[in-house]
């Protein structure tokens, strides 16, 4: 039940956050995939491999940290054509940690990806979704839109199987949907495997998949 409390909850948020974005305007059939926590060399490249299957794109949110392990890997997704924004250096939870280390960390994180791919970053995901005031006043400051989401079919959780992860987002999707998978280690077994069955299953109807 925790997924689907969670997606519902959100959906009542956004006026309360205008400078937030959890959810695209769109009158098509036009899904936001975004990927947090990589890149990982288990799970990130499989991903853009079954992306690129369905000619679909995404955003992936990377960890600061992560980026300076598999710089390749990163510009292999940018030049796939995919969005990329930073997730922070080390993945901190925010409401735990004084606001200059966050401040920090949302700097370094950005700093390493714009060496990476030579452009400016301009999307970033709270590491678990934690934003505080200070981190939504440097989004603003820095020209990065703080992206939340409107589908969290929490494939994170051991209790959450694949096909709980593709039925979740299937039955909830709507136009201009921003849904939340990962590529970090708690998944490499199943959100591979829900990506292409949510893919197969979505394109057969008329969705498209694309970047912020
Ligand atoms: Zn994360």
């Amino acid at each position: 039940m925790f997924n689907i409390f969670a997606t519902q909850t959100v959906r009542f948020l956004p006026r309360f956050y205008p400078d937030i974005l959890w959810h695209k305007p769109a009158q098509e059939k036009e899904l936001y995939i975004t990927i947090d926590d990589g890149p990982t060399t288990q799970c990130t490249g499989k991903l853009a491999e079954i992306l690129e299957k369905f000619g679909a794109k995404a955003t992936f949110f990377l960890i600061g940290q992560n980026v300076v392990a598999e710089p390749g890997l990163v510009r292999e997704l940018k030049s796939a054509g995919h969005t990329l924004g930073q997730h922070s250096h080390s993945h901190p939870n925010a409401w735990q940690l004084p606001k200059e280390q966050m401040m920090a960390e949302m700097n370094k994180a950005t700093q390493i990806l714009e060496e990476v791919v030579d452009e400016p970053v301009r999307w970033m995901r709270p590491p678990y979704g934690r934003f505080t005031p200070a981190m939504r006043k440097w989004c603003i400051e820095n020209e990065q839109k703080l992206v939340m989401w409107d589908l969290l079919p929490a494939d994170y959780m051991a209790t959450v199987s694949e096909k709980d992860i593709s039925r979740h987002i299937c039955q909830f999707v709507r136009p201009g949907s921003i849904v939340v998978l990962h590529d970090n280690p708690k998944v490499f077994h199943k959100t591979p495997e829900a990506l292409y069955s949510v893919l197969a299953t979505l394109s057969a109807v008329g969705w498209q998949f694309r970047a912020l």
